[in-house]
């Protein structure tokens, strides 16, 4: 049984009123290890900890040695991909392959944000000879992070290599579904000589999350999570008019033109909706298909979804594992309701699988949902969970129109041949990424993060650092003379 701790000021500690909570496996609900459950009263002493790193000598570490620490903490990745990829997969019921994956996206998020915190020398402006002026990019502060429970190393990992490479103080809260991975993290920062306060760990619940966002000693919240939470975010920071970034949910199109490579688009959109189950923020579970293809290319997928193989994330012929939580479930089990009570047509799945090895554990089949039209619940709100909706289109203005048509703006992608087309669809779709041709890719030089209530601010890329500084005009006379201005 893994018995996980907090981690405040460089000391691992159980929380105040030693609280603590099952962690359970998707699988088969079985108890697989006890969390530490932290409360406002751990969050408080963790974020003291972090202000107090913050204005001791932590301020004074050079772009080269804060350089050097996220490339250590890539090494230390690296060595413990393994045995974090099955942790992962043990508490997220995802196949070991993505996990796999995701270890390695992190190790190169590390890296990669390494390299630009090398290159960062802030700017000097023009100014008279006597006069320094130079732009410098300052750190924020104590930043709170608070991550989801879908990628919940991946995510944290997106916000800890900016926020300790741009030299702030980290209180980091994962979700209290998935603690373990960013515990096992934790355990290979405290191998680092980091002052102590740096990097400070609480598990818990919303409470906990809601402390650091209302805190007046955080300057910085970072927050990955659903529209719910991230609007009482967006509220408790307010009191101090922290900074604020947020990553929240989407309703992604997957469109489909009838001039697209038929054999591409379908197995990309199975990719696009099944990656996960489904719990990705930008799964492409809005299919829209063109008119003169849409009965092929839905009965091409109704002939692939009962060869998905459902099952254990650790057997190796698994690609589908089952959803995070009883509460998901029974959520995605709603929303497919609602879908056929308005009209949608169930072509396969909609249930939960049939077999012993299924009765517990919280399994979905693979399902889609054909005949949705843009006005339906399930075409509207964030499903989360293995569904497809399949709409039909007949123009580029109607599918575009109904696609933006969403109070989100994460991702999207356009099947197509036609550039232009291409082109003009990239350019009219109101999503932080677009892509065509293609599902899912993303790499750390490029931006990530969404237009409308699908979030504030950018991840990885340049920006995903700079979101973590300050900036500074310092302007320095270096030859003062009296101006005479008033009264001389
Ligand atoms: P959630 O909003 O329930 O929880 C996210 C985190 O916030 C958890 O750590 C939770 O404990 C904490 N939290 C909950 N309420 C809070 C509050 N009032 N104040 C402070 N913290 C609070 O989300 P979830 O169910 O864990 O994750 C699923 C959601 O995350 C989906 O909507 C998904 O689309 C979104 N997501 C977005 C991205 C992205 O990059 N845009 C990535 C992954 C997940």
């Amino acid at each position: 049984m893994i018995l996980t701790q907090l981690y405040i000021d460089g000391q691992w500690q159980s929380p105040i009123d030693q609280g603590t909570r099952a962690i359970l496996s998707p699988a088969d609900e079985s108890v697989i290890a006890q969390a530490a459950e932290a409360t406002r009263a751990d969050a408080r002493l963790a974020i003291a900890a972090a202000r107090k790193a913050f204005d001791g000598p932590w301020r004074q570490t050079t772009i080269r040695d804060r350089a050097r620490l996220l490339n250590k903490i890539a090494e230390l990745i690296d060595r413990d991909a393994e045995k974090l990829a099955r942790l992962e997969s043990l508490n997220t019921g995802k196949t070991l392959t993505e996990s796999r994956t995701d270890m390695g996206d992190i190790a190169a998020t590390f890296r990669y944000f390494a390299g630009l915190v090398a290159s960062e020398s802030g700017a000097v402006n023009e100014a008279p000879h006597h006069v320094i002026s130079r732009t410098l990019r300052e750190p924020v502060g104590v930043c709170g992070l608070i991550t989801p429970w879908n990628y919940p190393l991946l995510q944290a990992a997106w916000k800890i290599a900016p926020a300790l490479g741009a030299g702030n103080t980290v209180v980091i809260k994962p979700s209290n579904l998935t603690p373990l991975t960013t515990h096992h993290f934790t355990q290979l920062v405290a191998e680092l000589d980091l002052p102590p306060g740096v990097f400070n760990l609480v598990t818990g619940g919303a409470e906990v999350g809601a402390e650091l966002a209302e805190s007046l000693d955080v300057d910085l919240v970072s927050f990955t999570g659903g529209a719910y939470a991230g609007e009482s975010i967006m509220k408790a920071a307010t009191g101090n008019f922290k900074r604020i970034g947020l990553e929240l949910g989407g309703k992604n199109p997957n469109i489909v033109f009838a001039d697209a490579d038929l054999d591409a688009a379908v197995d990309y959109a199975l990719n696009a909706a099944f990656f996960h189950a489904g719990q990705v923020c930008s799964a492409g579970s809005r299919l829209m298909i063109e008119d003169g293809i849409y009965d092929a290319f839905i009965s091409r997928l109704a002939e692939r979804l009962p060869r998905i193989v459902i099952g254990n994330g650790f057997h190796g012929e698994t690609q589908m594992g089952p959803v995070q939580s009883a509460q998901q479930h029974e959520k995605i089990l709603g929303m497919v309701q609602a879908g056929i009570a308005e009209g949608a047509r169930l072509v396969h799945g909609g249930k939960r699988p049939a077999g012993d090895v299924f009765k517990t554990g919280y399994w979905l089949e693979p399902t889609l949902l054909a005949d949705v039209t843009a006005d339906m619940k399930i075409a509207k709100e964030e499903i989360f969970g293995p569904v497809i909706t399949a709409e039909r289109f007949r123009s580029e203005e109607e599918v575009l129109r109904a696609a933006n048509d969403t109070p989100y703006g994460l991702a999207g992608a356009v099947w197509t041949r036609d550039l232009d087309k291409a082109n003009r669809m990239s350019r009219g779709l109101r999503f932080g990424t677009v892509w065509v041709n293609d599902y899912h890719p993303y790499f750390p030089e490029a931006p990530w993060g969404g237009y409308k209530a699908s979030g504030i601010g950018r991840e990885l890329a340049r920006i995903g650092l700079d979101e973590y500084t300050e900036l500074k005009h310092s302007y320095i006379n270096l030859a003062p003379k009296a101006m005479g201005w008033f009264g001389a």
